[in-house]
């Protein structure tokens, strides 16, 4: 059964080393986190699965990598600069305050109590810093509050090189900054995160049939990797929720034990954009169809997903914990693709005789997968620890290994153990990852 409370996960974090809370031999670092040896290895393969199935698997998206700090022409351009904020409200009996659009959410105890609130105001997300030597003079520029305008700005520079036309995407992963008012939920809302976004460039005419085409294949990736279909859905916004770009946006929502909470908006951003940038620089953004004789603008349709919101929420449905011969353990039933170690080497004893063939195959299967060794403890108790972290597969090896060149595969979900030669290892393990 998934996770049925958050601390359930957050407890694990801290335990096994996935997220730590950011400084915190200085007390903590409200709302930041920091991510250990196996959450900055799942993280990584949550962006990585992103990139095979939205840029490898495909023939017609490309990857950019954009600058982090901004000017404000481009968020000026964007409409960030007017229209990127949240209503902030004051509450005058506990002195905090919140997101009018989030009351619903308030967490301290206080706040509980008779709150009574300002009017709202809009108060701009966006993070602005200085860059320059000199004090007092330097220029002013932006962390960029989303990844998407670095792939508009770019449109013309990659339909010159790439040789791509509509219908066409470019995609990105990276950090984005937003100052929001109420952090909070572990990694749900931080400050400081990571998105992957795409812009997807069609012709206006094709926007609407790519835009439900968008929203099925991104429904589908969380399902494809091992989140329950019950635990996934897409909620179209109401009219008076849209974004002053979008002409249709639905949400990838996820069941968190809070309720639903949003993974990934995908909207339809028509022109909006494009022109933006077209108007706010003098860059002619368009494209001439040499088919049709016909110059457009293409529309965009958006899929903007955050990749530390996705972790936890796989970490979240992967959590369970059972029985296993009378004991109970945590077991992490994460995809192969998204575990953090696909392998572990366990040798049964720490005993010189049996180091150098483990070691041996451990250099082996590291050329391929991310693995980990470990020859601390009973066995029993590693297999309970690789059990926690998802390890798909536990590779033992014994003193008989040395007689008959074999080794027992574990398997996490089942617990079943096989007994393969040493010359088959790789091949097994492939079948049983899948990759
Ligand atoms: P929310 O309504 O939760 O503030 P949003 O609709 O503003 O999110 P988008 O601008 O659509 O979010 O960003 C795309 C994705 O980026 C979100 O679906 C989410 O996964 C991620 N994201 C946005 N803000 C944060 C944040 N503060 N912390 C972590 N992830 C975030």
């Amino acid at each position: 059964m998934p996770a049925q409370e958050l601390d359930q996960v957050v407890n694990l974090c801290k335990r096994r080393g996935f997220v730590f809370p950011s400084a915190e031999i200085y007390g903590g670092f409200r709302s930041s986190y920091d991510y250990g040896p196996l959450g900055s290895l799942m993280l990584r393969n949550v962006k990585d699965a992103w990139v095979r199935t939205m840029v490898q698997l495909r023939d017609d998206v490309v990857l950019v990598d954009a600058a982090i700090l901004g000017p404000p022409q481009i968020f000026e351009a964007s409409g960030h600069l007017a229209n990127f904020s949240d209503p902030l409200v004051d509450c005058t009996v506990c002195k905090r305050r919140f997101r009018e659009d989030h009351l619903d959410e308030r967490d301290c105890p206080q706040s509980k109590k008779g709150c009574a609130f300002t009017e709202s105001r809009g108060f701009n997300l966006m993070f602005k810093t200085v860059a320059g030597p000199v004090e007092g003079s330097g220029a002013e520029v932006y962390l960029r509050p989303e990844t998407a305008q670095g792939m508009f700005v770019n449109f013309g520079n990659v339909l010159q090189t790439s040789r791509k036309r509509p219908p066409f995407g470019i995609a990105q992963v990276g950090k984005s900054f937003r100052n929001e008012i109420t952090p909070g939920n572990f990694i749900f809302r931080t400050r400081e995160f990571e998105q992957m976004e795409m812009e997807f460039f069609v012709p206006p005419a094709d926007s609407a049939q790519w835009y439900s085409y968008w929203c099925t294949e991104r429904l589908e990736w969380y399902v494809n990797l091992g989140i329950p279909r019950e635990m996934l859905r897409l909620r179209p916004h109401a009219a008076d929720e849209l974004s002053h770009y979008s002409a249709g946006t639905s949400d990838v929502e996820f069941l968190f034990p809070w309720g639903w909470g949003e993974l990934e908006g995908i909207a339809q951003r028509t022109d909006y954009d494009l022109t933006q940038h077209s108007t706010h620089s003098g860059s002619k953004l368009d494209f001439f169809d040499q088919a049709t004789n016909e110059r457009y603008v293409p529309y965009v349709i958006e899929p903007a997903a955050g990749a530390n919101r996705t972790m936890a929420a796989f970490m979240l449905a992967a959590y369970d914990e059972d029985i296993i011969n009378d004991e109970p353990r945590t077991v992490l039933r994460l995809h192969p693709r998204l575990a953090p170690y696909k392998v572990a080497v366990l040798p049964l004893s720490k005993k010189e005789t049996l180091t150098p063939l483990a070691k041996d195959i451990y250099a082996s299967l590291s050329s391929r997968y991310m693995v980990d060794y470990d020859e601390t403890q009973a066995i029993g108790r590693r297999y309970r620890r690789q059990d926690e972290i998802g390890t798909p597969l536990c590779v033992t090896v014994d003193f008989e290994s040395l007689e008959d060149d074999a080794v027992t595969i574990r398997e996490r979900d089942t617990t079943q153990q096989v007994r393969v030669s040493i010359a088959g290892l790789l091949d097994e393990l492939g079948k049983r990852l899948g990759f």
